[in-house]
């Protein structure tokens, strides 16, 4: 069959044996570009391939509900795209520059994100997601973290959300198909023609029927999100765990996996705690194990006085990631208190609303925590009647879960909630070592060291702009072997039903291998770092690796096989992002970013902290490289430091820079 230029296949059948000899037809579907995920950036992805004129596009995704983007928000969820108000003079390479300035980033990656952002941006508001405007259509702005500038905007708690909703509405408008409740199991790489190189030629995916399912493609694009399902302590939503691992284990390569973002948030329902929650002064406490007992205030025990105290907490309201040059002297030292309660002493930590901190007064607050309340109108008595004051939204949003904080206190940890590193694209956001594939959105490590807020968002849509118009104009042709991704797909289909089969005489299960590596990344491989901790803790995943591998983990009928299944890229995944870590830590990269290195050698962060709080300076010559990290062909993991590329300086000459555009050799660059 033949439409808009492209070959399709009619669905056609795998013959695999099973673990017990059997034959299983395993249903094999052929897509000119099939999109992995359905977030924000995948969404657009899938909409950005039908305007560029590539008609055989398929979504495949766990389900429409699922990921980061349609689950998640913020206080003022943040979208960050070029200044398009008032007199506030921008430009693409203005915006690059900033990007860039945050260290670790590639200069020509930073350029695309800057100068497609007013286009991703005006393509959300033309299909209706309401970013607020004045009364002659200036797009107004405000400063976020990381960015001097007004170039932030939000539609209030639920920015992502809205931005799904339009994308699902543009993508069931344009009838692209979408196959939801399938959990992609496996990417199919295959050599390449010049057969020196690797390319992408599909996937294997479970159903939610319990089901093999095979995808051959000519392109994937990759938007699986951040890897959420990594962390115990965690802000991702619980649906979403993340898939970067299948595409490590297929040996794409990856850039700046170290870099994440970690910040406080509250753990039954999964909300970052920062503006209000903050600047109200809450209560810090902190009880023994069951959560009720030896309650305790534990925040004094830091500080000199009570006014210092609430400061410190008042500011955690803006300056919410925890941040490594926040630490001493700053604000980052409330994450690092929460932190030892709950990872070091298993205790659980709490804001209470309900009641002051043990001597507060409005007079011992800072003069900006002062001035800040008095010109909000929140003097009031108690912090649940400051909140009520200044955000009532932000106790009917926990109410809406479940939880009344005019009556009980919110459980909270420092919880991971971004990773700026991801697989390494180019600027086309074509994988730097599988070709034909596409990592877009979180997935895709386009970020560095710190980056402004709202960043994510903007990067996600970039990003379906780019790699539509690549595959538009470089990979419309089939070229993919279609008798060697049979093949493959077949054999590794056959590798997965053995693994199921191994899994039913399996000792652990799948909860138990879940908790062992989550636990394991959220006490060494988040924002606290020390060398001999992760030494002891790459070794030990890549234990739990080999032992997963072999015998499985038990699970209990189709519901509980999908999560068996994501055991794998998951556990993989912990290992080679416990192997990054270590990398920067061992390589002398210092505290930089939302993380610190512990180190004997360091220096003191605070006088009230133990003598063990020594903390290793930045080597500032690491925001001029960017760490790659890959698989090699004996399972070894690599990674090496490259100098990163500066902001390129393009031809901007009107009449060669239109041939170069005519001729189509933009693509070639
Ligand atoms: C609490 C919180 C607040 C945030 N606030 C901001 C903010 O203010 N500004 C900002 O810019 N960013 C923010 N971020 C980050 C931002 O929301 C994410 O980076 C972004 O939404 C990711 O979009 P995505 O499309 O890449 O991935 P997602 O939205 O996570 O989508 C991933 C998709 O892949 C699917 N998928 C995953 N694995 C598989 C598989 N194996 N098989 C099939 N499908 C699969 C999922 O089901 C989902 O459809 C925040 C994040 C969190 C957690």
């Amino acid at each position: 069959m033949e439409r808009g230029g492209l070959i399709m296949d009619d669905k056609a059948t795998l013959k695999m044996k099973a673990a017990d000899g059997s034959a299983v037809e395993v249903p094999l579907t052929w897509t000119h570009t099939l999109v992995i995920g359905s977030g924000a950036a995948g969404l657009n992805a899938a909409v950005q391939l039908r305007a560029n004129g590539v008609e055989d596009v398929r979504i495949l995704t766990e389900g429409l509900e699922m990921g980061t983007s349609i689950n998640t928000g913020s206080d003022k969820q943040t979208y960050y795209k070029l200044s398009l108000c008032g007199e506030d003079a921008d430009s693409p390479v203005e915006l690059a520059r900033m990007y860039y300035g945050n260290g670790g980033m590639h200069g020509d990656l930073a350029l695309v994100e800057a100068s497609l952002s007013p286009r991703a941006f005006l393509n959300l508001v033309n299909m209706g997601v309401p970013f607020p405007r004045d009364a002659y259509g200036q797009f107004i702005g405000y400063k976020t973290d990381h960015d001097p500038r007004q170039r932030a905007t939000s539609i209030g708690p639920y920015t992502s959300r809205e931005m799904c909703r339009a994308l699902i509405r543009e993508v069931k408008r344009l009838n692209i198909a979408v196959e939801e409740g399938r959990h992609v199991v496996e990417l199919i790489v295959l050599p390449d023609a010049s057969g020196s190189g690797r390319r992408a030629a599909g996937a294997l995916a479970i159903g939610d029927d319990g089901r093999l399912r095979a995808y051959g493609a000519e392109n994937i694009v990759f938007a699986t999100g951040g890897p959420g399902g990594l962390y115990k302590t965690s802000v991702y939503p619980d649906v979403h765990v993340g898939g970067i691992g299948l595409a490590l284990m297929a040996g794409a390569q990856a850039r700046n996996l170290a870099e994440s973002q970690y910040g406080m948030a509250s753990t039954k329902f999964r909300w970052n705690v920062s503006g209000t929650y903050m600047q109200v002064a809450p209560r810090f406490i902190s009880t023994a194990a069951d959560g009720v007992s030896d309650e305790k205030e534990f925040l004094t025990d830091y500080f000199e006085t009570a006014g210092e105290m609430n400061s410190m907490v008042f500011l955690k309201g803006y300056q919410w990631p925890f941040d490594s040059r926040k630490v001493a002297g700053g604000s980052s030292i409330v994450d690092i208190c929460v932190y030892m309660e709950t990872a070091l002493k298993g205790r659980r930590v709490f804001l209470d609303f309900r009641r002051n901190p043990t001597d507060f007064s409005f007079e011992t607050l800072s003069d900006e925590a002062r001035e800040y309340l008095e010109k909000s109108k929140a003097l009031q008595a108690t912090p649940i009647e400051r909140l009520r004051a200044m955000n009532p939204g932000a106790i009917e949003l926990y109410l809406d879960h479940g939880i009344d904080v005019t009556r009980e206190p919110l459980e909270i940890a420092v919880c991971a909630q971004h990773n700026n590193g991801g697989l390494a694209g180019t600027h086309w956001w074509e994988s730097v070592n599988v070709r034909r594939l596409f990592p877009v959105g979180e997935v895709n490590g386009s970020h560095g060291v710190y980056r402004p807020g709202g960043s994510a968002l903007n990067s996600g849509q970039v990003a379906g702009f780019r790699a539509a118009e690549y595959i538009a104009n470089r990979c419309k042709d089939w070229t993919v072997s279609r008798d060697a991704a049979r093949d493959a797909l077949s054999w590794q289909g056959e590798r997965v039903l053995a693994w199921l089969d191994r899994c039913r005489s399996a000792t652990a299960s799948w909860q138990d291998e879940r908790e062992a590596f989550q636990q394991r990344m959220s006490r060494d491989g988040a924002h606290i770092r020390v060398r001999a901790g992760l030494e002891k803790a790459v070794a030990e995943a890549w234990d739990q690796w080999a032992r997963l591998d072999t015998a499985g983990c038990r699970y209990a009928g189709a519901e509980d096989m999908k999560e068996a299944l994501r055991n794998r890229h998951l556990c993989f995944a912990h290992a080679v992002y416990l192997e990054a870590v270590l990398a920067a830590v061992r390589d002398g990269v210092g505290s930089r970013g939302s993380a610190i290195v512990v180190d004997p050698a360091g220096t003191p962060v605070h006088d009230r902290l133990g003598p063990e709080w020594r903390v290793a300076p930045e080597d500032a010559a690491f925001r001029e490289k960017v760490m790659e990290t890959e698989i090699l062909a004996d399972g070894k993991v690599k990674t090496a430091w490259t100098p990163r590329k500066p902001i390129p300086e393009s031809d901007l000459w009107f009449e060669t820079a239109w041939a170069r555009f005519r001729q189509g050799a933009i693509y070639d660059d």
